[in-house]
């Protein structure tokens, strides 16, 4: 990723997508919530004050040229269930789902984390995205090839024309687990050995959940994907980690639209 600034707000853009997109990993940096939510918390989801939240979602939104009003958003719920979504749904709440989809133009997508993953799908050839939010569950459930499959079904996207990005996230070095993790990832994965790493010394593994999403994605037939290759546990300088900050934080936001077309 590469970091950007835009009406004095930092966020990163994946280096590798295409054209015609507007995209953004926004920070922790630029808002107005003190701690712990400092400072540009996007979600409603923690005890921040719902003034707080508005001026943080014009300030990270409005950089884009978006607002809460102009996006469709998500009930996120830790499943991989994936809605299509319009226009039609902008300022909405599209379900309880952790995968939204469009082919709509101008039609914007966000999503807020806090150590599980951003997944973002592009096909430039049929016009169409996908912005996803896989933690443990949502890995071992696989969201991700979900996501890729309901862009095939819906718009006849080939996955080898869609570039994936896996967002900051908490990473191996960060991420010790226990059960019902172990047995979710041994049953979820062939090369589990891979995505549950020994510590010498230590009783429990550590989970490569971005490397559980990039397998995922290759599963599913996509062959770019780009790593942020950011632990959200480890930057907290940078990013809300529920994890390092022992669930006492805000959510950052990920916005991903196609660009809107001329008169839409
Ligand atoms: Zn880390």
């Amino acid at each position: 990723m590469q970091r950007m600034t835009e009406t004095g707000l930092p966020f990163f853009q994946f280096e590798t997508f295409p054209p015609g997109l507007t995209q953004a990993v926004f920070t922790r940096l630029g808002g107005v919530s003190s701690a712990p939510f400092a400072s540009l918390n996007l979600s409603s989801s923690v005890a921040d004050s719902a003034a707080n939240l508005r001026v943080n979602r014009q300030r990270a939104y409005g950089a884009l040229g978006y607002s809460t009003e102009t996006l469709v958003h998500a009930h996120l719920r830790h499943g991989a269930d994936v809605a299509r979504v319009t226009r039609a749904q902008q300022g909405q709440v599209a379900g309880q789902v952790d995968g939204l989809i469009t082919d709509d133009a101008g039609c914007g997508l966000a999503m807020n984390y806090a150590d599980c993953a951003p997944i973002l799908l592009v096909d430039a050839r049929r016009g169409a995205i996908g912005l996803g939010h896989a933690g443990w569950q949502g890995a071992v459930q696989d969201l991700p090839g979900a996501m890729v499959r309901a862009m095939m079904a819906a718009f006849g996207s080939d996955p080898g024309d869609i570039i994936a990005g896996i967002g900051p996230c908490i990473g191996v070095c960060c991420y010790e687990v226990g059960e019902p993790v172990i047995s979710a990832v041994r049953a979820a994965f062939a090369d589990e050995a891979a995505l549950l790493l020994a510590q010498p010394g230590k009783p429990r593994p550590h989970f490569d959940l971005a490397a559980a999403n990039d397998e995922n994605l290759r599963r599913a037939g996509v062959r770019r994907v780009e790593n942020a290759g950011i632990c959200t546990a480890c930057r907290t300088d940078l990013f809300f980690s529920h994890r390092a900050e022992k669930g006492k934080t805000g959510r950052f936001g990920v916005l991903l639209a196609l660009t809107k077309a001329e008169g839409g």
